[in-house]
């Protein structure tokens, strides 16, 4: 049988802390509690995930060819069936709609310009910072050379391409930790971090789109993040042994119910409602 490579989650990385800085009983809840999980069944997060596995199979056979290397991947569209198929339910509704959006990707003028002279270091790979003694992961979703100089490229996707979605992510810690750990690790080599976008038109459109956008850097927001790493870390280990009443709730109309619903554990924090 092919590998299906796992581009999902690194063990301890932004996204928990970031979970955590969200709601602490949302950390909990996904991370401390051995409660099933309720199912997400958001389209977009289908989507973003069958559309990030194919890049994932893509750029590894690239990468193989590059290195004369046999490889037992699947191919980029099998993969998005085969992870599908192992998901089941929701996933398979989407996945002609998967295809089409990976389908523009590759044939988009920017991925052609991309990929010329491109060289590919790593695939997937997880990469650690340490903060004191904080380990901080990342996974990276490709690791180039390109002109002589060391990328980091994140692959997003969206139902629609907006400033907001392409701009905001200049403030992710995601992207704050891979900056940092390429500017340590590369020094002058390394050239910046980029996020590859594909827009799939969500539920209601089959417009789509891509856009290739270097992440800006803030040196304010790049010497603070450490630290901030740091602060919520220590919180999270002196809540490590303890039951889920010790974790605050957040309890805002902003976090509780957010621009792709409501938060998976709503029914689970509200119990039974009066009106
Ligand atoms: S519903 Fe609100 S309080 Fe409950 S886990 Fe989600 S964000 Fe936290």
């Amino acid at each position: 049988m092919p590998t299906l490579i796992n581009a999902g989650q690194s063990p301890f990385g932004f996204h928990r802390i970031h979970t955590f800085m969200t709601c602490p009983t949302k950390y909990y809840n996904s991370y401390v509690s051995n409660d099933e999980k309720p199912l997400n069944t958001s389209s977009s997060l289908i989507i973003g995930c069958l559309v990030h596995t194919a890049l994932a199979h893509r750029y590894a056979i690239i990468k193989a060819k590059q290195e004369n290397k046999l490889h037992d991947y699947y191919y980029p569209i099998d993969a998005i069936q085969a992870q599908a198929q192992q998901e089941g339910g929701e996933w398979l509704n989407w996945i002609d709609k998967s295809i089409r959006a990976y389908e523009t990707y590759i044939n988009a003028d920017t991925t052609i310009e991309f990929e010329k002279d491109l060289k590919i270091l790593d695939v997937e790979t997880v990469y650690e910072i340490s903060i004191a003694d904080i380990v901080l992961t990342f996974r990276a979703d490709l690791t180039i050379e390109k002109d002589n100089k060391f990328y980091f490229i994140d692959h997003k996707t969206c139902a629609y391409m907006t400033d907001i979605a392409t701009d905001g992510y200049e403030a992710s810690g995601q992207l704050l930790a891979y900056i940092l750990y390429g500017r340590k690790q590369f020094h002058s080599i390394f050239g910046g971090m980029y996020i590859n976008f594909i827009a799939h038109g969500g539920q209601r459109s089959e417009k789509m789109s891509t856009k290739f956008v270097k992440v800006a850097e803030s040196e304010d927001h790049l010497n603070n993040f450490e630290d901030s790493v740091y602060f919520y870390a220590k919180q999270i280990k002196s809540l490590e042994d303890k039951s889920s009443i010790a974790y605050p709730r957040v309890q805002s109309e902003f976090t509780c119910v957010h621009k792709y619903g409501k938060c998976q554990y709503y029914d689970k924090c509200f119990g039974s409602k009066q009106n």
